[in-house]
Formats: structure tokens, C-alpha cells, sequence
């Protein structure tokens, strides 16, 4: 069984403005079991879609990787930074399904 590696936002900290890993009381390190390829539990994902500070938002927003309905779930984001991240890596993805439907170049 995977354990989750991310930081986990405390929201209860009241502390808006640290960067993960910097305040231990704003930050926990998880290790909750997660399924094998899966890097984030559900509980980190939720508190950082929902971190009150847009830069953390944003920064999840261009992780590699993450879920195309973790994306579309932030083009609802309160944050006009976040939805443009958000849809500019979702329309990355389209185009390069598109570029699939074409032969490779000779
Ligand atoms: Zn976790």
C-alpha cells in the first residue's frame, strides 16, 4: 500500500500565508494510505483546493500530472489566476489529443 507524500493544510492555523512545509503548525506532512499511483489523498487535494491564498491554489493548479477533473473543478475557483492556469493546461491536454488523431510527422 502507497502512503500519501503531500503537505496538508491545517486551516485551523488561521495562518494563510505560509508556504508548505514552513509552518509545521499550518502544514502537516500526510501519510495516509492512498492507492499505488496515487501521490495525494483526498483530504490533502481538499485543502489545497480550498486553501484561502490563490498562489497555492495556483501552484496546484500547474502540478504535473494532476487530474483533468481536479482542473475542471478549478475553472470554478474564485481566483482569476487559477481558472486561467487551470485552462490553459486543460486546453494543453486537448490539443496534444488532437495531435494524436494525426499521423506522425514523416
Ligand atoms: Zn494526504
Amino acid at each position: 500500500m502507497a502512503r500519501c507524500k503531500s503537505w496538508r493544510y491545517v486551516a485551523a492555523s488561521g495562518d494563510v500565508e505560509s508556504l508548505p512545509g514552513r509552518n509545521r503548525e499550518a502544514w502537516n506532512l500526510c501519510s495516509n494510505k492512498v492507492d499505488r499511483g496515487v501521490k495525494r489523498c483526498t483530504q490533502c487535494l481538499d485543502a489545497l483546493l480550498f486553501h484561502p491564498n490563490p498562489a497555492i491554489r495556483q501552484a496546484l493548479a500547474v502540478e504535473p500530472g494532476l487530474a483533468t477533473s481536479t482542473l475542471e473543478f478549478m475553472l470554478e475557483d474564485a481566483s482569476i489566476a487559477v481558472v486561467a492556469e487551470a485552462e490553459a493546461i486543460l486546453r494543453q491536454r486537448q490539443e496534444r489529443q488532437l495531435d494524436s488523431l494525426l499521423p506522425s510527422a514523416r
